[in-house]
């Protein structure tokens, strides 16, 4: 059963003050499945209050408590785990396995968090004068506020709410108003695992909003976004505005390199996954297909057929390995960038349609010999669309990869280690993966660089986002 999902404000979870609500819709049936409480000012400013309070408890519980209650919730949730995937399931789209394996690797990023919490070292410098100390010391930054995105309603909270528990931070999180079921039940097993009233706040409402106000609030002293770039831009325009810490975490155009020496095999296989996973609305899908001209034809004979061999359908039913697009507006948005590479001269290999008129079901899609001009080789598709085009050398595919202003993922097959080398120096991007998928681990950064955003959401980065540094001098008398 799917259920209504209310404000969680001071401890409480609650009704809006003006008791607007918001519906829900499973992208699989079109059906309303639940109701959503959406937040209004009178909302906002006890869940402002309420964050300043938590910070002022939050900051003064040891490190070594706030990491325990942390590990705690990471056990909630994992116990959880099942029912959760069925919410996520119900309002996103993604197959169950996929909603299961979301919250139950939110659960080891919480403990990677709450282990980090307990090495948030500052250090001694060497001072110049005998009896002086000069001590350089980790603190948090304040209350935050965390806007996140609809394709991974749990991880995407996660990322930013375990970071910023670990460094002693309180939060207010606005969540996804398409899939809001399964981040409250984040919400709710940190509440279970005892955080305290005010520590974590939970909002839904109108995103603009919501963020304009939080942003410019003097008690808000960070804020951190996943989302596209334009809305980035705007949000980090406002944050400079305001002189506030900001994460951002933006859209990508992942280059995908085959070069003709690498394992075709392992190649299609393991990209195959990462393009469709989530109906290919994930930040750094792989987009660009840059294929070495040799294996050209055979990679993409191998690839069209994994993709057509994906089950698609509710993902709530067994055997189903991808899901619908999680809501109605991708699937022009789709149709019309394939129309465009058509016109401009691309070969449709694959797919290309919606499936159906009930449900927001999209056919995996392979395009081949797309023109640089046609829009979808500059926009991110985020769907469940591969591009795939041709190069010679390993200077015109760096000279591609760069093309963009995006700088997100990357991936690369090659047996050459010279080849390894000059991609891991020559690509623009955060994050690059060479024959095998190997991001987005907590341990790991995780994050972009140029219209791609800044700041990390994973390694030890990703705490340090959430902390000041103070310097303090001290002389002894
Ligand atoms: P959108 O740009 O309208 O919204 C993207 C996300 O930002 C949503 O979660 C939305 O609620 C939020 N948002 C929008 N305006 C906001 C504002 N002023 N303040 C705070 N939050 C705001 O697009 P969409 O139709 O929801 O999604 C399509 C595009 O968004 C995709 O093409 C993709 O580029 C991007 N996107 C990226 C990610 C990611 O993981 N980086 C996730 C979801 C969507």
């Amino acid at each position: 059963m799917y259920k209504d999902v209310q404000l969680f404000i001071n401890g409480q979870w609650q009704p809006s003050v003006s008791g607007r609500t918001l519906s829900v819709v499973n992208p699989a049936t079109e059906a309303v499945i639940g109701n959503i409480a959406h937040a209004n000012r009178e909302d906002l400013d006890a869940a402002v209050a309420s964050a300043q309070k938590g910070f002022e408890i939050w900051r003064n519980t040891s490190a070594f408590e706030r990491s325990k209650i942390m590990r705690k919730a990471a056990n909630i949730l994992r116990e959880r785990a099942a029912e959760i995937a069925q919410l996520m399931t119900q309002e996103q789209g993604k197959p169950l396995a996929e909603a299961k394996g979301e919250t139950l690797g939110a659960a080891d990023t919480i403990d990677w968090f709450a282990e980090e919490a307990r090495r948030t070292y500052g250090r001694l410098v060497p001072a110049r004068v005998p009896g002086a100390y000069q001590m350089v010391i980790k603190e948090p930054v304040g209350p935050v506020a965390a806007f996140t995105p609809w394709n991974f309603p749990i991880n995407q909270v996660v990322r930013k709410l375990s970071a910023a528990l670990a460094a002693g931070c309180s939060i207010i999180v606005k969540a996804p108003e398409e899939t809001p079921a399964s981040p409250a039940e984040l919400i709710r097993a940190f509440a279970d695992a005892g955080v305290p009233a005010g520590v974590v706040n939970l909002v839904y409402g109108v995103p603009s909003e919501i963020s304009e106000y939080l942003i410019a609030h003097p008690v808000i002293k960070k804020i951190s976004f996943t989302g596209s770039t334009p809305v980035g831009k705007q949000l980090a325009a406002l944050a400079g505005l305001h002189m506030k810490r900001a994460t951002m975490e933006l859209g990508g155009h992942a280059p995908a390199i085959v070069f003709d020496d690498a394992d075709i095999d392992a190649a299609v296989k393991n990209l195959a996954i990462a393009k469709f996973r989530n109906a290919g609305q994930v930040c750094v899908a792989p987009t660009r297909f840059l294929i070495q001209k040799n294996v050209f034809d055979a990679f993409v004979e191998k690839f069209v057929a994994a993709a057509a061999a994906l089950k698609v359908g509710d993902g709530s039913t067994a055997g189903t390995t991808m899901g619908p697009l999680a809501n109605k507006r991708r699937i022009p948005a789709m149709e019309s960038l394939i129309a465009d590479a058509v016109e401009h001269g691309a070969t449709l290999r694959l797919g290309g349609k919606r499936i159906g008129d009930k449900g927001f079901f999209f056919e995996p899609t392979v395009l081949t010999n797309i023109p640089l001009s046609a829009r979808v080789m500059n926009e991110e598709p985020f769907g469940p669309l591969a591009l795939v085009n041709s190069f010679d050398t390993l200077e015109e595919v760096i000279s591609e990869a760069n093309r963009l202003p995006f700088g997100l993922a990357a991936y690369a097959f090659t047996s050459s280690a010279k080849t390894s080398h000059a991609l891991a120096s020559g690509v623009e991007s955060g994050m690059l993966t060479i024959n095998h998928l190997g991001l987005a681990l907590p341990e790991v950064p995780f994050g972009g660089i140029k219209d791609s955003g800044y700041g990390s959401e994973g390694g030890t980065e990703a705490v340090e986002a959430y902390l000041n540094t103070k310097f303090v001098s001290q002389l002894d008398i």
